[in-house]
């Protein structure tokens, strides 16, 4: 009788201090009744949590939302290749005549705890959980984030940056700098949070461009949330 192999070889290139999101590799088995497996199915197969240090990489890509957190200890700075892709992308977008700026950056966990505390103090717990995130859970602790804004400031960190002309070009072009509009529209019952069109985190050209192409959120991507239809 021939035995069924199910083995799906997942190798991840996790560099050992680096925040980057890392080369995945999946090798697919060449067991066919695997490969007969519908692809969205196939694909779920290949999700590898690792926890390194209290922090969370799915397919070796650092993951922090509502439910999964940075531990208080993970400050790791502002990321390099992310900072020079912002300013690549700032200085395309400038040069055809847009003024972009950076709001916000890297914020250590104690910094969130204060913003949170104060916006708690101010909203109330309910209402500050729907546009900011508790000390551990911010995307600005990873040092890959920011929050941009147009000199005009006007609109900025309002839902009508998506409308100006800095905020429709973010939309458009940040998968080309590797950088994903994180809380898109219409998802906030996957993410979370609401429709955030300033607030961008890179994730490097490949993956930015295929969540563009899906709309697709990183826990669409991940498999952290399933569809009703599944
Ligand atoms: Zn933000």
């Amino acid at each position: 009788m021939k035995r069924l192999l199910t083995t799906v070889t997942a190798v991840l290139f996790l560099a050992s201090c680096s925040t980057k999101p890392v080369k995945t590799e999946l090798t697919p088995s060449t067991d066919s009744a695997l490969h007969s497996l519908p692809l969205k199915k196939l694909a779920s197969f290949g999700h590898v949590r690792t926890v390194k240090d209290g922090v969370t990489y799915i397919d070796g890509i650092l993951i922090v939302n509502k439910q999964i957190a940075l531990p208080p200890t993970y400050a790791p700075g502002e990321n390099p290749a992310a900072k020079q892709a912002v300013e690549r992308l700032m200085a395309a977008g400038n040069s055809g005549g847009l003024q972009f700026v950076i709001r916000s950056g890297y914020r250590s966990y104690s910094e969130q705890q204060h913003l949170y505390t104060e916006y708690v103090a101010r909203d109330g717990q309910q209402a500050a959980d729907q546009y900011s995130a508790r000390p551990g859970h911010s995307e600005h602790q990873t040092g890959l984030t920011f929050d941009i804004g147009s000199v005009a400031s006007v609109n900025d960190f309002t839902v009508s940056f998506g409308d100006t002309p800095e905020g429709a070009w973010l939309q458009q072009h940040a998968h080309d700098y590797g950088f994903i509009v994180r809380y898109p529209e219409g998802k906030t019952f996957i993410t979370g949070y609401q429709y955030e069109p300033w607030h961008v985190r890179y994730v490097g050209t490949a993956l930015a461009s295929e969540l563009y192409k899906n709309n697709e959120t990183l826990e669409e991507y991940l498999g952290l949330y399933k569809k009703k239809s599944q």
